[in-house]
Formats: C-alpha cells, sequence, structure tokens
C-alpha cells in the first residue's frame, strides 16, 4: 500500500483525498487544515485523520471540539508520498519541510514548474518522470490541453495549435473572485503562460495560447484551432477522440449546451459533487477545414487534475506502468464518461447562422 498524505483540504485537496481513499493500492492517512472550520468537520466526517497544518494552532482544534492525529511534521513522518494541494506559491514554501522530512512530494499546477523535479501529465508526459523524486500536476487548463494535444499530435501531427481560454472568474466556493461584470483579457499579454506550460509536458509541440476571465463559475471553455501536418476528416478526428478514455465527446442529442447542463448532467449520474474529470469536448464542433482542426472544449477546473495526481502518485510510489495506472484510476473512480445518445455525430442538424 502507498500511504499517501494531503497537506491542504480546499477545492483540490479534498477531492485529491477521496480519490486517495477510493484505491486498492493506497491508504489515506490524513490530511492537514490550518483551522478548524467547515473543511475540517467534513474530513473527520468521512473518516480522515485531521493534523493541524501549523504546529501552535493544535490548541485551536482541540477547543473547538475537532480530535487530530497530529501535526503535519508527525504527517510527513508516516507517509510515502505527500500531495501538496496549498495555494499556489505555498507549496514551494512547503519544499524545505519535504526535503526534511525526505517525503517525496507531488505539487500543484499554481507552482512554477522548477518546484519539482518534473512536471506531470498522464496522458503527455513520457515514462522518464518516474526517476523523479517530486512532481507537479500541471494546471487544470494544461491538462485539459495536454490530453487534446497528445492524440492528435500522434495521430497527425501537429503543426501549430492555437488556443483561446475562457476561464472561469474563480470557483463556485471563491465568493471574492471576479469578474462579476466583464470579460477581462487575463493575462493581456499574448501569448499567455498556458502554452508554455503544456510545454513543461509535452516540450516539441508548437502551441499559442491567449486568455481571458469571465464571470461564470463552473468551467473553463476552450475554442481550439490546429494546423496539422496531415488532413484527416472530421468523422476521424471524432472517432480519434471517442477513443481516449479521459476525453468525454459531448454528443448533440443530448441537449447539454454550455456549462450549466454539462454540471447538472454530471450531478445526475452520480458524479461526486458533480465533477467532471474528463475534458468535455462539443461533438459537434469537431470540424476540419483543409488542415485546420476547430474544436471547443470545456475543463471542469476543481476535478480534472484530480485523476493525474492519483498516476502522479503512482509514478513516484510504485512500479505500475502508466498504463496500467491509467486504467486503475478510470476504474475506481469511474472515469470513462459516454453518452447513450452517442452517435458520431450523425444526428447533428445544421446551426441556423443567426447568432
Ligand atoms: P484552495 O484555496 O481551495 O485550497 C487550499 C487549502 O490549503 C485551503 O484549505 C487552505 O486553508 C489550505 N492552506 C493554506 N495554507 C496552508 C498551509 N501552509 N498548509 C496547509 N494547508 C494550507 O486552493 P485550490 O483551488 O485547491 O488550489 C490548490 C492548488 O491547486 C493551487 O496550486 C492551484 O493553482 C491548483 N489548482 C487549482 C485549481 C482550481 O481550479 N481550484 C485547478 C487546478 C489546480
Amino acid at each position: 500500500m502507498i500511504r499517501v498524505g494531503v497537506n491542504g483540504y480546499g477545492t483540490i485537496g479534498k477531492r485529491v483525498a477521496d480519490a486517495v481513499a477510493a484505491q486498492p493500492d493506497m491508504e489515506l492517512v490524513g490530511v492537514t487544515k490550518t483551522s478548524p472550520n467547515y473543511g475540517a468537520e467534513v474530513a473527520l466526517r468521512r473518516g480522515y485523520d485531521l493534523y493541524a497544518a501549523i504546529d501552535d494552532r493544535v490548541d485551536e482544534f482541540e477547543a473547538a471540539g475537532l480530535g487530530i492525529a497530529g501535526t503535519v511534521a508527525d504527517l510527513l513522518d508516516a507517509v510515502d508520498v505527500v500531495v501538496d494541494c496549498c495555494p499556489s506559491g505555498i507549496g514551494e514554501r512547503n519544499r524545505p519541510l519535504y526535503d526534511a522530512h525526505d517525503t517525496p512530494a507531488i505539487y500543484q499546477g499554481g507552482e512554477d514548474a522548477g518546484v519539482a523535479d518534473a512536471s506531470f501529465n498522464a496522458r503527455g508526459s513520457d515514462e522518464s518522470v518516474t526517476d523523479a523524486d517530486s512532481l507537479r500536476v500541471v494546471s487544470c487548463n494544461t491538462t485539459g490541453l495536454s490530453r487534446l494535444l497528445a492524440p492528435l499530435d500522434e495521430a497527425y501531427g501537429v503543426e501549430k495549435a492555437r488556443v483561446t481560454l475562457v476561464r472561469r472568474g474563480g470557483d463556485p466556493s471563491e465568493t471574492g473572485r471576479g469578474p462579476i461584470n466583464d470579460i477581462v483579457p487575463d493575462p493581456t499579454t499574448v501569448p499567455s503562460h498556458h502554452g508554455p506550460d503544456v510545454n513543461t509536458v509535452l516540450p516539441d509541440l508548437a502551441v499559442d495560447t491567449a486568455a481571458l476571465k469571465a464571470p461564470v463559475t463552473a468551467m473553463h471553455t476552450h475554442s481550439v484551432n490546429v494546423t496539422l501536418q496531415t488532413a484527416p476528416t472530421s468523422a476521424e478526428v471524432r472517432e480519434l477522440l471517442s477513443g481516449e478514455s479521459r476525453l468525454f465527446l459531448i454528443p448533440e442529442r443530448a441537449g447539454i449546451d454550455g456549462a450549466g447542463t454539462l454540471k447538472d448532467y454530471a450531478a445526475d449520474v452520480g458524479r461526486p459533487r458533480g465533477d467532471l474529470w474528463e475534458n468535455c469536448v462539443w461533438e459537434e464542433s469537431i470540424s476540419v477545414q483543409d488542415r485546420d482542426l476547430y474544436l471547443f472544449q470545456n475543463v471542469h477546473q476543481e476535478a480534472d487534475v484530480v485523476p493525474e495526481n492519483i498516476d502522479a502518485i503512482r509514478s513516484l510510489a510504485s512500479d505500475l506502468s502508466r498504463s496500467e495506472s491509467v486504467d486503475r484510476t478510470n476504474e475506481t473512480l469511474g472515469i470513462g464518461l459516454d453518452s447513450l445518445l452517442s452517435d458520431g455525430g450523425t444526428g447533428r442538424t445544421p446551426t441556423p447562422a443567426d447568432d
């Protein structure tokens, strides 16, 4: 069993903790909290041992009636791998602590790439990252782009990818973020940092990105244009992408018209928290003109990096091959949405040009 600790139990940490607890070859030793708030209560309700992230706050947990198992140092001594899910920049500050305890660490995409020996995406990074002692799971947007661009590059060769990312303003729980009444170029400079981040896992891929922030919380939307080296048909690209286990092709007849209905669908089919671990690609948007591929995809920022964290843990702490790990993660979490309404696009109807 791989013994795992999660340091930082917020949006990503709580999902990673649940996913670790679901793996047959992993044991969730515990999670940390900085203060005894609702998140700490939830961790205990779920049966997870709670550790104080800050040593001198142990008394606060006791005073609030929340029993704790120790401090973050105790957790680090008890695990084979720690998954750092702290806010951006805190992971870098935690690194000396992990080093001092000789605990292999996984960081998240909010950290600079230099925080770890290698950046990781199960579909992008090559198997040589198994030599690393620390990994950084790339961001939600980079994860979504890598999963899409890796198979396209393998099958057709990518001459150049150009992607506009319409990013959510904040997560649903982040009441203080915005914008609330604008669509803001963010960063204003073009290309954005997302393309270079893709290159941390797909180093030879030519990709430029531009990004905006919109007043939505559910998902990011990517408008993708890829100039390929060969000219497949739209149907061939649909077929290729439908074979990728972490891509979900949204069939038109499902009546899913945006992130709201996508999340509704995910919740109704029983996904925990309505999570979508897969990229969601609008099937009817997949269109090839000469060698130019166009499509829209949505990425659930709170969820898509979760299976990647599980595969990153195995990459650091087991001998399982990448594909075996991906299969196991997919099976245990139930990844691989496949709508009963999928029809390969044959049910599509033309959209009137009135908008
Ligand atoms: P979050 O704010 O929701 O959760 C972070 C948690 O860490 C909070 O509970 C916070 O109290 C806790 N924390 C703060 N300082 C700590 C410390 N010193 N020790 C232990 N815990 C501490 O943040 P998040 O959205 O989960 O993001 C975590 C990381 O994941 C960031 O690098 C972020 O860029 C990355 N990420 C976030 C998303 C997303 O959309 N939320 C997607 C992909 C990657």
